[in-house]
């Protein structure tokens, strides 16, 4: 059984696999450690990852990146409508509620959600992942922003359904990270000592994330988190786009703005520029016939770039300085900073997180771009059955505060005065359960939604997940009876209804069969923790109830998974047509020079006419309309005839090859 590690990145992303001697990432079918986040759309066939990537610049509008950003929204969000339009060159559709893309796709006008799409490319990275290790990968843990609510992880959970994953854990980044640090370190304080204290600082193509973690013997626990969701390195590349718009706008009198394909041009060569700023003081802009034939170039410094991503920077501070204050530390008390993220490398970058913490060197011990795949690779280990990984505990928090609410009719007593309850605060810790309790007498509803919707990225909904019981137990003076309700905020930072049910006080003939619980916490009271131990012999009584979610219903999630094994096959398909395809024009070209070389002196002059009689046919088929685009059986079916003509040709050549070869070995043995 394969143990895989994803970390979706929003320009890259990179697979970890564990093995026996430890946990490697791994190359792709271009040997990059990181494939690019784009999935495109072709005539023929679905682009995921490096041949999107190849493909972008002529198929744009059919390419989308951004698919992180785009999991879990809908059209509405001003975080679409405003942000992540800027990104993306496809045509953003509502499908479904959810915020999908119209594109060209065999030819025809098409549409998906974003869940589809990350579902496609998540199938993309299981395929490397699978052949890399040469079994069918199932079980991954996936990373995700830790600012990721309920319904994108859910989507993300759904998503890798749909490529026929099963994702044992959402993992967030920084934890990841943190997990990847603390597994390999065998220095680590004792339980007892005060905890090693790092702050982790991710600043990658599209967002920053902080995470203050303290680390013990076997263990870590997050204090802490803070994100800036729009701060990376595509948010500097956009500040260079605006300078040299102006600048080509008075030097050229073009207005690249304007231009989509222009922009997709210069911001593919912006990023060059900002990167070899990064080691030199200065660097040239290139950009061939960006539009209008106009040959556009120019240069910068690297004071200028500071200057232009000034606001930029003015924000970082804050963030890491809020995850520092929210964990409870001082400056001085934290133990090392350590970096990761590509964005990282911008030397102005380093300076604004070192501003925070003067005299402290800051750390790169960690594989910057692999760090978040590692760690969710050692998860997935730990999860699994196969490998038997060091017991790591690690203690998640949740970034939002979570509540319970529920109609106030539906309470009996009339006591509620708020009709909702606190049940996660933010920064509880994950995983988490917690007993609700109730007086009921009728069936039941209650929803869990985020306390602040306002702090929530963008418009996403506050809602995540609703319970309804079906039934309650009736009593003899129809008085209400306590409904206990066992919430939970489970490992992927999902909340979960798990149980319901009504507590009965046992009668002694009963009590063989009792089981024994805790005392419970008093009506509503979630925050309480459980209750001192008094010890009551009574049965729990499970009642009937179904919830409901953000989660894709059954039938969707069958319907989009038969449709993405549809459009794996017919793309697989695609591919070894192609391959069949080349190695018949490979033969015929092979043959045809050998013909006259090695094998000259093994074939007959009228064999050999009718062989390449038989090549010149298959050649001319080949670029005939017909053998342009033919099917996989034609293609293979001309090189079996060709091979039959050619095959004894071959094989003479070979025994008479083989021959002093064999006759050598013999001699050795004698
Ligand atoms: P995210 O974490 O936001 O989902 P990601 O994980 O894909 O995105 P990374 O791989 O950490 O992002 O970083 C990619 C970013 O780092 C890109 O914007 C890239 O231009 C930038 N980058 C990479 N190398 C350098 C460099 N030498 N100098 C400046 N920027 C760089
Ligand atoms: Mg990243």
């Amino acid at each position: 059984m394969a143990v895989v590690g994803i970390d979706l990145g929003n320009l890259s992303s990179k697979i970890g696999v564990a093995r026996y001697r430890g946990v490697d990432i791994i190359a792709n079918e271009v040997s990059n450690r990181a494939t690019p986040s784009l999935v495109g759309f072709g005539p023929k066939q679905r682009y995921l990852g490096e041949t999107a990537k190849s493909q972008e610049t002529s198929n744009f509008k059919n390419t989308i990146g951004s698919l992180k950003r785009l999991l879990g929204r809908t059209i509405a969000d001003p975080e679409i409508t405003e942000v992540e339009k800027k990104f993306l060159n496809a045509s953003l559709v509502d499908v479904s509620g959810t915020v999908g893309v119209k594109v060209n796709y065999l030819g025809e006008p098409a549409t998906f959600t974003a869940t589809q799409l990350v579902a496609m490319y998540l199938g993309k990275l299981r395929d490397t992942a699978s052949k890399e290790l040469k079994q069918t990968v199932s079980d991954v843990v996936i990373a995700v922003p830790g600012w990721y609510t309920d319904v994108q992880r859910r989507a993300m959970v759904d998503a890798a359904r749909i490529a026929d994953l099963n994702p044992l854990r959402i993992i967030n980044d920084t934890t990841a990270i943190a997990l990847g640090y603390g597994i390999t370190k065998s220095d680590l304080p004792e339980p007892d000592q005060t905890p090693r204290h790092i702050v982790f600082v991710d600043v990658g193509h599209s967002n920053l994330s902080v995470a203050v973690v303290a680390f013990s013997k076997g263990q870590l626990v997050v204090k802490s988190t803070a994100y800036d969701r729009h701060l990376g390195g595509r948010d500097l590349d956009y500040a260079l786009i605006q300078h040299f718009a102006v600048e080509f706008k008075q030097k050229y009198k073009i207005d690249v703005l304007s231009s989509p394909k222009a922009l997709f041009r210069l911001s593919t060569q912006i990023e060059r520029l900002k990167k070899m700023l990064s080691a030199n003081a200065e660097a040239p802009l290139n950009v061939e016939s960006i539009m209008n034939d106009v040959d556009a170039s120019s240069k910068l410094t690297r004071d200028q770039l500071e200057n232009l991503i000034k606001p930029l920077l003015d924000r970082i501070p804050s963030v890491i300085a809020q995850a520092v204050q929210d964990s409870g530390l001082t400056v001085d008390q934290v133990d090392a900073v350590e970096l990761v993220g590509g964005t990282i490398r911008v030397p102005s970058i380093r300076q604004c997180i070192q501003s925070v913490f003067p005299g402290k060197a800051l750390s790169t011990t960690l594989n910057g771009d692999e760090a978040v795949a590692r760690g969710a690779t050692f998860a997935c280990a730990m999860l699994s059955p196969v490998f038997r990984v060091r017991e790591f505990a690690f203690h998640d928090i949740t970034s939002y505060s979570i509540t319970v609410g529920w109609d106030k009719a539906q309470d009996p007593t009339g006591e509620d005065e708020e009709p909702s309850l606190e049940v996660f605060p933010v920064k509880n810790s994950i995983p988490s359960t917690k007993l609700l309790s109730f007086q009921r007498s009728q069936p039941f509803d209650l929803q869990a939604y985020y306390t602040h919707p306002n702090t929530l990225p963008g418009k996403l909904n506050a809602f995540i997940s609703e319970v309804h019981v079906k039934s309650v137990p009736t009593t003899t003076n129809n008085e209400p009876v306590t409904v206990k309700v066992k919430t939970r905020l489970n490992p992927n930072g999902l909340l979960s209804f798990e149980g319901v049910y009504v507590e009965e006080e046992l009668h002694d003939k009963e009590e063989q069969t009792a089981m024994e619980v805790d005392g419970a916490p008093a009506n509503g009271d979630a925050n309480a923790e459980p209750a001192p131990k008094k010890k009551k012999k009574i049965i729990k009584k499970e009642l009937p109830f179904v919830t409901g979610s953000t989660s894709l219903d059954k039938s969707i999630l069958d319907n989009y998974t038969e449709k993405e094994a549809g459009m794996h096959a017919s793309d697989k398909l695609v591919m070894e047509t192609e391959d069949r395809k080349n190695a018949l024009e490979e033969y015929v070209y092979d043959m045809r020079s050998k013909l006259d070389d090695r094998y000259a002196a093994y074939v007959q002059p009228q064999e050999k006419d009718q062989l390449l009689a038989a090549l010149q046919t298959a050649e001319d088929w080949l670029y005939s309309e017909e053998g342009e685009d033919a099917t996989k059986s034609a293609y293979t079916t001309r090189l079996d005839a060709l091979h039959v003509l050619g095959d004894p040709i071959t094989t003479r050549w070979r025994e008479t090859e083989d021959r002093p070869k064999a006759t050598s070995q013999l001699r050795e043995s004698i």
